[in-house]
């Protein structure tokens, strides 16, 4: 006699995860509540329950300080207000598959339509469906209660139809048949999760071949009741809960005995069935070689394989991988390595995606998988390719450490030391982090992939140092960018060449320093004042003809004008009067008053605004002279006149 065992056999992806989410919580000591039994499975509830968890009928029922669990099936959405008007922590385990139905009916009631539900109106997923729609909503078991609505439903201008996502495929598939003659204007959605189909399909398969059908699910579970409806057309089909269920009779005389289980059945119950039919029956198969023959692993980390996008939330998206009945995750870290990006920006539902196996989880159908690894593999070749024949890469750079930094190059991580990532030593190289960058690869080992960005800056600094000398011209301008400071000027990099702008010609005042006007990193417009190709060297000057401030002397201030401006020094023999940044006028003591002035400081101090007149320039010397007892004698003589 044979046993077979349906490689989709156990818990599915969903309920995994439900699982999962809650024994981790009552390991962390949390005080946990489930709305309804966690996952039709008595014995997992029981085990649950026996761990602390309190299965509570809804959220009233829950006490405080509890954090609730939102079992798989989802719920509707008064649910979630009233967990928040209650205040109370939770976790949603929603299935994916589950959560992309909540939205259809979410967007139906939106769009005014009617939505048609297949599925068992009892059942609590089916109640959380319906609990998503603002909208009319009906639901349906089978093909004759659908056609029951026949009238109903060619009143509708508007028709949405999901199906509870362990809804039966054949069934699902009339009623499609006959929404796609009768209403035209329906929009019909294939929610029947992939785990649900890939199960319903294999026992149907299976029952086939099989004398017997062993259906392991809790009595009480939808898919579970629906395999065996599935396996009951081909053949003798049971359900059992346990192992304790099993009735040895049954099996006597048997050839081929299949056996499949629920989604929420745990691994250890089909074990222990397994087991308990092998010491009967057949003493030679383990169940790990049951598991094997069953072809459970038809993937292998490493193995690169196509899927499409099921969901997607913001720590990691749901694939169905192709030619598989399994399903996969992929998480952030794994889809990219930019630590900001979000999920929902790089990928979307039904996009389909290149992708490698990180890790195989066949009893469950959950797989890891990564695009990031994918890329890597992809890129590894590109640059073993690009390190033996010097080929310039391009990456983003990801991280910074003590050594060095991390680029992206086509998904592969590759190292660039300290000193082959800046020109300079004194530069900052952290500062790298988040640009694009040109890179040799100078060593490619096995995971040792060192870079070097130096060598090609190096190499593009030549080549633009040879164009620069082959095109410079006095004042041409040149966009450059500062790269250092001394007290005599700053050094500009114009492009591979660096050129010194004297601090005279940062600005028509006197500065101090440099940096009164310019900083190291700063991008700025300078022009060639002279240049000596033979040693390399080349002025720049900064500040504009523009803003000359003895131009502007020229045109704004003619002889006799009068303004007020400020005294900025004091001399034996006057004062210093700003009239414009970098232009000073002199009022010699004897122009301060029509008084007898001894010394200037009885007068004036720096600070004072004081009324001057223009009297006399000397542009080639660049002597100003003000007078301030010419004004005096105007207001005198204005005063007069006003009398
Ligand atoms: S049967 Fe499908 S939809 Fe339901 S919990 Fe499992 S994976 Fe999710």
């Amino acid at each position: 006699m044979e046993i077979i065992l349906a490689k989709t056999a156990g818990f599915c992806f969903g309920v995994n995860r439900a699982v999962k989410l809650t024994y981790e919580l009552l390991d962390k000591g949390c005080k946990v509540a489930t709305l309804g039994p966690l996952i039709h499975n008595p014995q997992v509830v029981a085990d649950l329950e026996a761990k602390g968890a309190l299965t509570c009928p809804d959220v009233d029922a829950v006490p405080d300080g509890y954090e609730v669990v939102i079992r798989s099936h989802g719920v509707p959405r008064s649910v979630y207000e009233k967990i928040g008007t209650r205040a109370l922590a939770f976790h949603d385990a929603t299935c994916p598959f589950v959560s992309k139905i909540h939205k259809i009916a979410e967007e139906a009631g939106k769009n005014g339509a009617l939505l048609l539900v297949a599925g068992d109106a009892s059942h609590p997923e089916v109640q959380g469906i319906v609990g998503h729609t603002s909208g009319e909503v009906r639901v349906f078991a089978n093909l004759d209660e659908l056609e029951a609505m026949r009238e109903i439903l060619a009143q509708q201008k508007s028709i949405y139809v999901v199906a509870q996502t362990t809804f039966r495929v054949q069934s699902w598939e009339s009623c499609k048949a006959f929404l796609k003659k009768w209403c035209t204007n329906a929009k019909i959605f294939d929610t029947i999760c992939n785990a649900t189909w890939a199960r319903q399909q294999e026992a149907e398969d299976l029952s086939q071949k099989c004398d017997h059908m062993i259906v392991i699910g809790g009595h009480h579970s939808s898919n579970t009741q629906k395999l065996l409806q599935v396996a009951a057309r081909h053949t003798d089909a049971v359900t059992i809960e346990t192992a304790d269920e099993l009735d040895r009779e049954w099996l006597r005389g048997a050839r081929v005995v299949g056996v499949t289980a629920g989604a929420s059945t745990p691994s250890s119950i089909i074990e222990e069935v397994l087991n308990c039919m092998s010491e009967e029956i057949r003493d030679d198969m383990s169940f790990a070689e049951m598991l094997e023959a069953s072809e459970a692993k038809p993937l292998f980390a490493g193995k690169i394989v196509k899927a499409k996008v099921i969901s997607v939330s913001p720590t990691e998206c749901v694939v169905g991988i192709d030619g598989s009945k399994h399903t996969g995750i992929v998480k952030l870290n794994e889809m990219t390595h930019d630590p900001n990006a979000k999920m929902e920006d790089l990928v979307k539902v039904d996009d389909e995606l290149d992708l490698v196996v990180v890790k195989t989880n066949d009893q469950e159908g959950v797989d890891t998988l990564s695009r990031v690894r994918f890329e890597a593999q992809k890129g590894m070749k590109d640059v073993s390719e690009a390190a033996e024949n010097g080929t310039v890469m391009e990456g983003d750079v990801m991280e910074a450490n003590k050594g060095g930094v991390v680029v992206n190059v086509k998904g592969v991580r590759v190292f660039v030391p300290r000193s082959q990532a800046t020109m300079r030593r004194d530069e900052d190289y952290t500062k790298l982090v988040g640009q694009h960058v040109r890179l040799v690869i100078t060593e490619c080992a096995g995971r040792k992939i060192v870079g070097s960005i130096n060598k090609v800056t190096a190499e593009e600094n030549k080549a633009k140092r040879e164009e620069f000398w082959q095109n410079v011209e006095v004042g041409k301008h040149y966009t450059g960018v500062v790269k250092s400071l001394t007290s005599y000027g700053a050094f500009v990099d114009i492009g591979g060449v660096d050129g010194l702008c004297h601090i005279s010609e940062l600005s028509w005042s006197n500065l101090k320093h440099p940096s009164e006007v310019v900083n190291v990193g700063d991008t700025i417009d300078v022009y060639v004042k002279s240049y000596d190709p033979e040693n390399q060297k080349v002025s720049l000057g900064y500040k504009k003809e523009e803003d000359n401030p003895w131009e502007k002397l020229k045109n704004e201030y003619p002889i006799g004008s009068e303004f007020t401006a400020p005294v900025v020094s004091i001399t034996k023999f006057g004062a210093f009067v700003r009239i414009l940044p970098g232009v000073d006028g002199l009022v010699h003591i004897s122009e301060i008053s029509n008084e007898r002035v001894n010394k200037v400081s009885d007068v004036l101090k720096v600070g004072d605004e004081v009324r001057v007149k223009l009297i006399n320039v000397d542009f080639d010397r660049k002597r100003i002279s003000l007078s301030m007892k010419a004004c005096e004698g105007e207001v005198e003589a204005e005063g007069s006149d006003a009398e």
